[in-house]
């Protein structure tokens, strides 16, 4: 059986019949996720998006 390490907290866990996977479990999974989604949207609140082609085209 696939052997893989959960990438939120390091714990050895299986890909197979693993409904949580590539994560040991669901409190992980949305551990991860939340974490994504805070550093996104903390990217996205200090730095405005600037749009690079607006002065390309004259
Ligand atoms: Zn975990």
């Amino acid at each position: 059986m696939k052997q893989i390490k959960c990438p939120n907290c390091g714990k050895e866990t299986t890909w197979k019949d693993n409904p949580y996977r590539p994560f040991c479990s669901e409190k992980c999974k949305l551990a991860d996720l939340s974490k994504w989604l805070n550093e996104e949207y903390t990217l996205f609140s200090e730095e405005p998006v600037v749009e690079e082609e607006a002065d390309s085209r004259s």
